[in-house]
């Protein structure tokens, strides 16, 4: 087996650069630690949810018998959820949408990627829809089995990073490895593909397809139970699922722009992403509409209209900053920014780093964006429990640790142009506050 090119990242990667992110996450101590404990804070979340009256801490109400029976994977669950995977890999190699290159390697060529997510989440729904009104496949199944797909999910991503490791390892200089456990953790390739180069690409295919349109489908069932159980939909809930199911389309409407993300362009493919991706976020971004089957406030409309400003507010700063910045460097050519021509730094490098726009106002607004977003799909859950401003709390430390980390593999890589650039956009995330 060949893994090819599996380990090229954007030009001029050094050792440096690698050699500083061997340490991330705790190194091999860290990475072990949140192998662990990365599983248990979903099944605990989920156990906050459902079996501890939507208390973050353990109260008079906690079933933990109840929390170790529903985690009990069973060959049901396992075969549902393969048949999912399966399922949206073919529509990932088959429905239709157009091609695209990625950005330039470390030799200059480009990958090219298949954008059909459009199309596979509408084929996604309409097949969703079809089981649930013949009554095959009812939404309320995902509910119902919800411990079950927690266990079976992260043993799959136990299992499927292990291939990762391996395939990846085919590919890849010995030189260039960081040890078993971290490769197994941070993924040994950067780009692996099946067959290599031009195949099927598997960190794309896993970033955004069966976890994210399976996470509209965790929330969906969240609300279908709520309807089923207190004969109709809250305003809370349906404000939270139009807040998140706005977010997975506006992501696959505007899909290329992944390419121009860490993830995509930097990030090696490992248990970290792929237990991410698959996991974290379908299971544990629903946690507020999991809260609210049981827990809904009605909504006053003033309060509803709020969450869902502030939500449009943070879509808004999310989507347009990341679209700058992914059109810059795209094709940057005679680019017009707020009316005026797009504003950059040059760099030793080659690349060019953007000062226009959102870009000049601190180095991450699309941060921020997708934080405010985040809070107000929190907000329609009211103050009664911590437990649904557990994202915020969370995506507030990951946004932060994200953009260190960013900041020393660029100043690694763009070293004194670094510099100069940071001179010019002094703020990190908050213009003005930090
Ligand atoms: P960015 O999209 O900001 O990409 C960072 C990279 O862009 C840098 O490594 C650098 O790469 C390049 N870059 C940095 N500054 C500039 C500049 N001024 N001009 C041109 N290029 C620049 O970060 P992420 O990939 O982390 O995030 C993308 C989106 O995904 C964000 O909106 C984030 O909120 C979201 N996200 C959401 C998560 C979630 O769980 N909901 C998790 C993670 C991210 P290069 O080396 O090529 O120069």
């Amino acid at each position: 087996m060949t893994a090819g090119r599996h380990d090229q990242g954007g030009p001029g990667e050094g050792e440096t650069s690698r050699r500083d992110l061997r340490s991330d996450f705790g190194g091999v101590a860290g990475n072990l630690a949140l192998l662990a404990a990365l599983p248990i804070g979903t099944a605990y979340l989920y156990f906050c949810a459902r079996f501890n009256g939507g208390r973050l801490l353990p109260g008079p109400e906690a079933d933990l018998e109840a929390l170790a029976q529903s985690l009990i994977p069973s060959w049901e669950t396992a075969a549902v959820y393969l048949a999912w995977l399966a399922f949206q890999a073919l529509l990932q190699a088959f429905a239709p949408g157009p091609t695209v290159e990625g950005t330039p390697l470390e030799d200059g060529t480009r990958l090219r990627y298949r954008m059909n997510g459009r199309s596979s989440l509408l084929i996604s729904a309409v097949a969703v829809g079809a089981g649930a009104a013949s009554g095959l496949l009812p939404l309320r199944w995902i509910y119902d089995h919800f411990g079950e797909l927690i266990s079976v999910v992260t043993l799959f991503s136990y299992g499927f990073a292990l291939f990762l490791l391996i395939y990846g390892r085919a590919g890849e200089p010995a030189r260039k490895t960081r040890g078993v456990i971290v490769d197994y953790f941070l993924g040994a390739a950067r780009h692996p593909r099946i067959p290599p180069v031009t195949g099927f690409d598997l960190k794309v295919f896993f970033e955004a397809r069966p976890g994210l349109i399976g996470w509209v489908l965790v929330v969906c069932s969240f609300a279908a139970v709520q309807i089923e159980r207190h004969g109709s939909l809250s305003s809370a809930m349906a404000v939270v699922c139009t807040l998140q199911l706005a977010y997975v389309l506006d992501y696959f409407w505007h899909e290329p722009a992944i390419l121009t993300t860490l993830d995509v362009q930097h990030e090696k493919f490992g248990w970290m992403l792929l237990f991410g991706d698959l996991v974290w976020v379908p299971m544990t971004y629903s946690l507020q509409a999991h809260y609210l089957i049981d827990h809904a406030p009605e909504l006053p409309i003033w309060a509803a209209a709020l969450c869902v400003s502030l939500g449009l507010v943070g879509m808004t700063l999310f989507r347009w900053s990341n679209l700058q910045k992914h059109r810059f460097r795209s094709d940057p050519k005679g680019l017009r920014i707020w009316g005026k021509p797009a504003e950059f730094i040059e760099t030793r490098h080659g690349n060019r780093l953007l000062v226009s726009g959102f870009w000049g106002w601190s180095r991450h607004s699309n941060y921020l964006g997708d934080w405010l977003l985040g809070l107000a799909w929190s907000l329609p859950c009211g103050f009664q429990s911590l437990l649904p401003y557990f994202y915020p709390i969370y995506f507030a430390g990951l946004l932060i640790h994200r953009e260190r980390r960013d900041h020393q593999r660029c100043a690694a890589k763009y070293g004194e142009d670094w510099d100069r650039y940071c001179r010019r956009v002094r703020w990190r995330i908050v213009p003005g506050l930090y």
